[in-house]
Formats: structure tokens, C-alpha cells, sequence
């Protein structure tokens, strides 16, 4: 769809990008800009004249409407570790008689370990239940104080049904929080008709705004100006140059900024999302399916050693594609060697990544075949792929 727009190095296809998108070709002259025209030459009065104090805002209005958020209701900001933490503490207080956190062992563990974090630090006695995905539904009961899922499984890419959870978790008096890690950037989200109270995501895998880019949050306007902040920082006041001894929380949305914002990495973020204003996100998600549909097609048909654990139908899966095999971590380092970058997740999981912003379907065959040559001839089993690296 927009190839040309994109680094994409000689040589290499990119199925990662659920991991860690590309670089827009327009980030690295907007990156230079903003550290010689704005922090070089502007100094200090770049947080007034190049407008970095407003970015958060502003850039918050512009993810809002890719994910169905009406204005003003998506701030900008730190990780995603720290806004689910945030989302959770303010879910937590609108629940004060409740104890139970219901979440999945299908969502990536910052989430859950954030959430221990928290109910250690609160020490009020709640507890986190983990349950399987399946089995979520059924766990939603009227002793749920905050419902935190994931929608989309970084490791098999299985799909909840958003709706139909918020609506139980709702009726039963629950507070709603979604990770949408996987789904900004990847499909159609619908906040608004959807009506979960808290939702949070990142910017740097599908929506391709760099290493450590800041991630976002959004609160429901109907409770935001109740939330009572737990990370309390000062451009969260409603007043942070008045300087005054004493926390109040800003205005809305503008409440859950926490401190100074990266404004190098949001300049980036700018330049990234330029791209998403002239592209469907319905078109996207149609592309990735017929992508990730004719991956599996081409895999399945000739590696009888993998198995697709991802769900065989599209509507239930987000924009990646996991096959398990044993060799899993040796057959990933064996492809990539070969050109085409997927990544590992433990124990046996083969993750592949279906963008099309930057994808096509002849770079989608050839990837199928260079795996196809791994597995049908065993390249996995050089000892030097097996070797872990840090970051797998
Ligand atoms: C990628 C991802 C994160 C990462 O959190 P950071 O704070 O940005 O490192 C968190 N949650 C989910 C569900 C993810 O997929």
C-alpha cells in the first residue's frame, strides 16, 4: 500500500513488524528537524513556539481516530507498562468494595507483572486471577473489580471478542481495561461504540513510531474527570507552572500525563502517523488477512512438522500468523539469516508479522519459501542457530 514510504533494507522481508515496525523514510528528516530547527536553534522556547508541551494532546487526537476514540480522550505518553498501570490503579478505585482482577495467560506479561506491582503496593488484598483465554468469560462474575485483557495474543495472534466481554464484565459491575498492543494499527477498534472504560496501547509495533516510542491511553469522557490519578506528576496538574505544593488533577484527559514528554521520539511518532491519514484501516485489516491467509496456505500445503496455532479463521485472529515446532528458536534464526525476519516467543512459538502498509503478496510467497527451504531441508540444525540471544 505504502512500500515506497518505508527503509525497508535490500534483501530483507519484514514479518516483525507486530514486534517493531519500520522506519518512515519521513521520521528521519522530521527527526533532524526537531533536534537542529527546534531544540538546537529554539532551546527552552521550543516547548512554546515549536509546540512540544501540546504534542501529547494533539498527537493523542490523531491515535484517537484510529481506534473509534472520539476527541479529547487519548493522551500520549510513557509506556505501556506504566499506562496500564495507571489504568488499572484509577480502575481499582472506582471499584472499592470489589478484590479481583480478571486477566488471561494470553496477555504479554508487563501487563500481569504491573498489576502484582500494584496490588502489592496497595496492599488492600486483591487479587489477580489468570485464567485461560476460554475460560474468561465464564470467570466475570459480580466479585470482578477490573476486567485487563489484551485483545489480540501476542503469541498465537487469538482474538477476543471486545464487545461481547466489556458488555458482561459491564453488566456485572466490572471496570474495563484493553491492551490493544496488537489491534492499533492492525484493525478496525471501536471505542466508542464499545464503551470500555479504560483502554492503552503502544506505538512502535504496528504503528511504527520507533524503539521505546511513547504509548497511549484512553479514558471514557463520561468518568475521566472522576479518575483520581495514581502517578500524580506534575504536567498531569491542572496548573503546573503555578507551581503550587499541592496535586490537582488537570483537565479530562489531560490528567493522566505523568512528567516531561519524550519530545524527540514524538516527533517521530508525527512523522509516522502522516502516513496512516490517507490510509483505511478497514483496507489494512483486508489486506492482512488475504496476506496472512496465503501465508498459511503456502506453509501448511509443504511443512507437515509445523502447526498453525493460530486461530484458522481470520476474523478470530489480529495481523500475525504462529506456527509451534520444537526447533522453533533455530528455525527463526536459520530464516533470518536468510532474509525474511520473524521472531520467536517461548517456549516453541514461530511468530510472523502481516503489515500491509509495507507488505505485499510477492514478498509474502518468497517468505513462504525460504521457509518452506529451512524446514524441507533441515538448515535449522546447524548448531550456530541455536545459539539464544537476548532479545529472541
Ligand atoms: C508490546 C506490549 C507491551 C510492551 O510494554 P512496554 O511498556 O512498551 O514495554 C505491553 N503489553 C502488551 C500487550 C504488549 O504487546
Amino acid at each position: 500500500m505504502r512500500k515506497s514510504e518505508f527503509v525497508l533494507p535490500e534483501g530483507m522481508i519484514y514479518l516483525d513488524g507486530n514486534s517493531l515496525g519500520p522506519l518512515p523514510k519521513a521520521a528521519s528528516a522530521r527527526l533532524q528537524k526537531t533536534v537542529q530547527d527546534e531544540w538546537g536553534q529554539l532551546l527552552i522556547k521550543g516547548w512554546n513556539d515549536a509546540g512540544w508541551m501540546h504534542q501529547p494532546t494533539a498527537i493523542g487526537e490523531r491515535i484517537g481516530r484510529l481506534i473509534g476514540a472520539p476527541a479529547g480522550t487519548v493522551m500520549v505518553g510513557d509506556t505501556l507498562s506504566i499506562k496500564i498501570y495507571q489504568a488499572l490503579a484509577a480502575a481499582l478505585a472506582m471499584r472499592p468494595d470489589r478484590r479481583i482482577i480478571v486477566s488471561d495467560t494470553g496477555n504479554f506479561p508487563t501487563d500481569l507483572y504491573m498489576a502484582e506491582g500494584l496490588i502489592n503496593s496497595l496492599d488492600k488484598g486483591h487479587e489477580l486471577k489468570v485464567v485461560p483465554a476460554e475460560s474468561v468469560t465464564d470467570a466475570i462474575d459480580e466479585s470482578v473489580a477490573v476486567l485487563l485483557l489484551t485483545q489480540v495474543d501476542y503469541r498465537t495472534g487469538r482474538l477476543h471478542d471486545m464487545q461481547a466481554l466489556t458488555e458482561k464484565a459491564q453488566a456485572a459491575g466490572a471496570v474495563v481495561i484493553w491492551d490493544l498492543a496488537h489491534s492499533a494499527g492492525a484493525l478496525p477498534i471501536d471505542l466508542q461504540g464499545c464503551k470500555p472504560e479504560f483502554a492503552a496501547g503502544c506505538t512502535y509495533k504496528y504503528l511504527n513510531a520507533g524503539p521505546g516510542a511513547p504509548a497511549f491511553i484512553y479514558v471514557r469522557p463520561d468518568i475521566v474527570d472522576t479518575i483520581e490519578p495514581a502517578l500524580s506528576g506534575w504536567l498531569g496538574h491542572t496548573a503546573p507552572f503555578d507551581f503550587s505544593l499541592h496535586y490537582q488533577p488537570g483537565k479530562a484527559i489531560e490528567r493522566m500525563r505523568v512528567g516531561t514528554p519524550s519530545v524527540l521520539q514524538m516527533s517521530v511518532l508525527e512523522a509516522a502517523l502522516d502516513i496512516w491519514d490517507d490510509v483505511s484501516i478497514d483496507e489494512v485489516r483486508d489486506q492482512s488477512i488475504e496476506l496472512s491467509e496465503l501465508f498459511i496456505q503456502l506453509v501448511e500445503s509443504r511443512c507437515s512438522e509445523l502447526t498453525l496455532i493460530s486461530p484458522r479463521d481470520p476474523q478470530q485472529r489480529g495481523s500475525q500468523v504462529s506456527f509451534a515446532f520444537d526447533e522453533g528458536y533455530a528455525a527463526i534464526q536459520a530464516l533470518i539469516t536468510d532474509g525474511v525476519v520473524g521472531d520467536f516467543r517461548a517456549p516453541n512459538v514461530m511468530r510472523f508479522g502481516f503489515t500491509p502498509l509495507y507488505l505485499d503478496k510477492d514478498d509474502v510467497r518468497l517468505a513462504a519459501d525460504k521457509l518452506v527451504n529451512v524446514m524441507q531441508n533441515k538448515l535449522w540444525a546447524e548448531e550456530r542457530f541455536s545459539v539464544r540471544k537476548a532479545v529472541t
